[in-house]
């Protein structure tokens, strides 16, 4: 087995790797960075988020595995003293993983031969830098409103938890094959109308969001955000690769939301 471990900038992050790589050396496994078969983060979500990115053309042959060395994360739910009942974990591994679905979403710019696609593990999201955003949402090819806010944010199941649940979205069990729409304060009165609640789409769906042209946007895809002109529209749907953890226990879910956001749960396992 080849193993990647990649830890953010924290000291406790970078000790608990040291440490984690020692214990792997002396199980023999092979440590490196080049075409890893598990890729094991230290740090919180947005490390595993990182290494996502690094590894999104390589997701078919990865499993993932996320140590957490501040608060209990939703990609991260390997704690920094159960490092040795992680090596033997490894040690009796037989490839079993659970998946997580992923957006794909393509940026459609006035030169079409300009189109990019990417992955999305959280959310994407786009704002007008400079003015009030108009896009018009399609879903399915067919007109659903128009939108006038600050921006749109789609996200995954397992992003739910993130920039999404601030806008007000669902938590949704990433187990569901689901997208969730939300709007960034929308604009909403006499002349102006959207939905304004979260939108739960199913798999077999994809939003298009038509934006005015002319101006600039901000795209925000997980951690990376880039400034885009000439874009017409943005297209978002599942994909059909979804990101794979090794799985050697099974953690509820819904303690897990309790734990991060409500606590109250604590010490009654
Ligand atoms: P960041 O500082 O790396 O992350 C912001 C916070 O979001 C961190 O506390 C991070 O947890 C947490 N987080 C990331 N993914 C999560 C998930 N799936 N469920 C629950 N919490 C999650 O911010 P960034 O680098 O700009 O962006 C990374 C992600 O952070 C984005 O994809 C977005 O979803 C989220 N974010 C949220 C807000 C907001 O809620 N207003 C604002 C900006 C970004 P860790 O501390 O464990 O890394």
């Amino acid at each position: 087995m080849r193993i990647a471990v990649i830890a953010n900038k924290a000291p406790k992050s970078i000790k608990v790797a040291a440490e984690l790589r020692e214990k792997l050396a002396e199980a023999s496994f092979e440590l490196t960075l080049d075409q890893p078969n598990v890729v094991i983060t230290v740090g919180g979500d947005g490390t595993l988020l990182n290494a996502f990115h690094s590894y999104v053309n390589e997701l078919d042959k990865i499993r993932f595995i996320g140590v957490h060395t501040g608060h209990l994360g939703f990609y991260t739910d390997w704690r920094d003293y159960e490092l040795d009942y992680l090596v033997e974990s490894l040690k009796k591994d037989n490839s079993q993983s659970v998946s997580y679905p992923l957006l794909n979403i393509t940026l459609i710019y006035e030169d079409d031969t300009k189109n990019k696609t990417f992955l999305a593990l959280n959310e994407v999201t786009v704002k007008n830098l400079n003015r009030t955003m108009v896009a018009e949402v399609l879903i399915k090819d067919e007109l659903f409103e128009k939108f006038r806010g600050d921006g749109l944010s789609v996200s995954t199941p397992t992003g739910s938890t993130a920039y999404s649940k601030s806008l007000g979205g669902a938590v949704i069990h990433p187990r569901v094959n689901a997208m969730q729409l939300n709007e960034v304060a929308s604009i909403n009165n006499r002349v102006y109308r959207s939905l304004g609640s979260p939108m739960i789409i199913a798999k077999d769906e994809w939003i298009t969001l038509e934006l005015d042209r002319g101006e600039s946007y901000q795209v925000h895809i997980d951690h990376l955000v880039t400034t885009e002109e000439n874009l017409v529209s943005i297209k978002v749907e599942l994909a059909e690769q979804r990101i794979q953890f090794a799985s050697y226990r099974h953690t509820h879910f819904w303690r897990r939301v309790n734990d991060a956001f409500i606590g109250e749960l604590r010490g009654q396992e």
